[in-house]
């Protein structure tokens, strides 16, 4: 048994602003990964302060996307709007210990600061006119404004973090100002309340994207001054587009659940997003369970990943040939419920002989549908290979298909026949066969579909040409 202190605990922290897309679940897989690989826990946290951007739709898709993918949580989901009160006690404890001041600099001062720095090419900062100081007299307090509260950063020294994907990271405390950790109107600010939920759930590692590396020093400094020991943090280089771009809901990223849609498998999903920042050797395709024997944080990546869906549908492809023909069928029926297909006990064998061709469900789910509902033939193909010259050993074919046994074997040998009484050879009659019962030429052994479809059928679609 792991004590509560050692055991580890991590956390996925998504704000529901925009439709999460595969960079940012990313940043929830490894997370997960790395609990489930050691046996801890994983906490999921809605961080929905942001009350303009912030939707139930996008939480959906959130708590959707990752049951999809299998990611699921220990604990949670923790909504931030509902912490509000937790966070103000945390915030008068804080001002009580003398870590926070009252900062009645107004919009229009902080500006002109800003100015007179900018000019004088010096990085914009609050100058700690409002920080109380032994010996130092403060301005007088205007009458009738409310003050935001201010965080005391420390004076001189560093802030320093040993990440697990950036290595050691040292900043200035002087690079730091006082940052506001409550607006006017007595709410906490994003940086505090992401360090009281981190201490309050006990997070021990922080797994996330690297445009949080800059939050980190000032929440380290919260972290210290309310005696709590920071977690060690891994900042995740950013997930780019095919273009390059980072990828962002801006620039075309389509929501995560939308991959399900389009027939990707959970597993090929967190095989190639694991892919996406981690390596374990030059293995490529793994399962799962794999994944997790494999995974710690010394292996992510320091650069850049960037997205390619021909690799996605790659990987997905090869998880769709390795899965059994029983799971398959499982797998596909809500996409051939889509196509209105209602399938029977030939289901699993039909996902046997076609799995190996298909690179999504919805490809593999619209073959399946040629067994179930009318062809139309690829009208190409079909003048092509369904010629005047073949229509009378088609004819001869299906009457032998009308009385024989119906398996594999028998099949074939009816095949054999017609091409023996014909003198045709086997294209000139299996093409045309196919065009006709599968609506393309395309297709695995002619014996085998043959053998999956129902007599009926064949003989119907045979006799129409
Ligand atoms: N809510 C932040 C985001 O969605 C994540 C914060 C964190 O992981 O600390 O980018």
């Amino acid at each position: 048994m792991t004590t509560p202190s050692s055991r580890i605990r991590t956390r996925f922290a998504p704000s529901p602003t925009g439709f999460i897309h595969l960079g940012n679940i990313r940043s929830a897989l490894y997370p997960w990964a790395f609990a489930r690989a050691t046996g801890g826990d994983f906490i999921l946290r809605i961080e929905d302060t942001d009350l303009d951007r912030s939707t139930q739709a996008s939480v959906d898709v959130i708590i959707e996307g990752m049951a999809w993918l299998g990611l699921d949580h220990d604990e949670g989901p923790f909504y931030q709007m509902q912490r509000m009160d937790r966070y103000k006690a945390v915030l008068a404890d804080l001002q009580a210990a003398g870590h926070v001041y009252p900062c009645y600099m107004s919009m229009e001062e902080l500006d002109a600061l800003r100015e007179r720095q900018m000019a004088n090419k010096e990085k914009p900062r609050y100058d700690g006119t409002w920080r109380p100081m032994p010996g130092k007299t403060l301005p007088s307090v205007p009458e009738g404004v409310k003050p935001v509260l201010r965080f005391k950063n420390p004076l001189g020294g560093v802030v320093a973090w040993d990440d697990k994907v950036k290595g050691r990271i040292e900043i200035s405390n002087d690079e730091l100002d006082d940052l506001v950790i409550a607006r006017p109107d007595g709410t906490p600010t994003y940086n505090f309340c992401v360090v009281v939920d981190d201490i309050d759930m006990q997070i021990t590692h922080v797994i996330r994207g690297d445009d949080h590396v800059n939050n980190t020093p000032r929440q380290i400094n919260i972290f210290k001054a309310l005696g709590a020991e920071p977690p060690v943090y891994a900042h995740l280089p950013t997930v780019l587009n095919e273009q390059g771009e980072k990828m962002s809901k801006r620039n075309g990223a389509k929501a995560v659940t939308a991959y399900r849609d389009e027939g990707y498998l959970p597993d090929a999903m967190v095989n190639y997003l694991a892919r996406l920042g981690w390596s374990h050797g030059d293995d490529e395709i793994f399962s799962r369970q794999q994944f997790l024997e494999w995974f710690n944080l010394d292996h992510l990546g320091r650069s850049a990943a960037q997205f390619d869906e021909a690799k996605l549908k790659w990987v997905n492809a090869q998880h769709l040939k390795a899965l059994p023909d029983e799971q398959l069928a499982q797998r596909v029926l809500p996409h051939l419920a889509q196509l209105g297909v209602t399938a029977d006990d030939r289901l699993a064998s039909i996902c046997g002989l076609f799995k190996d061709r298909c690179d999504t469900l919805v490809v593999l789910a619209n073959w399946i549908a040629a067994f179930y509902v009318d062809v139309v033939p690829n009208a190409e193909e079909k003048a092509q290979h369904v010629t005047d010259a073949v229509k009378p050993a088609l004819l001869a074919l299906a009457c032998k298909l009308s009385v024989c046994a119906w398996d594999k074997t028998t099949i074939a040998a009816a095949i054999k026949e017609t091409l023996t009484e014909t003198g045709l050879k086997m294209p000139q009659i299996a093409m045309p066969v196919r065009v006709l019962v599968m609506g393309t030429a395309q297709t695995p052994s002619l014996d085998a579909v043959l053998a999956l479809s129902q007599r009926e059928k064949i003989l119907a679609r045979l006799k129409n040409a």
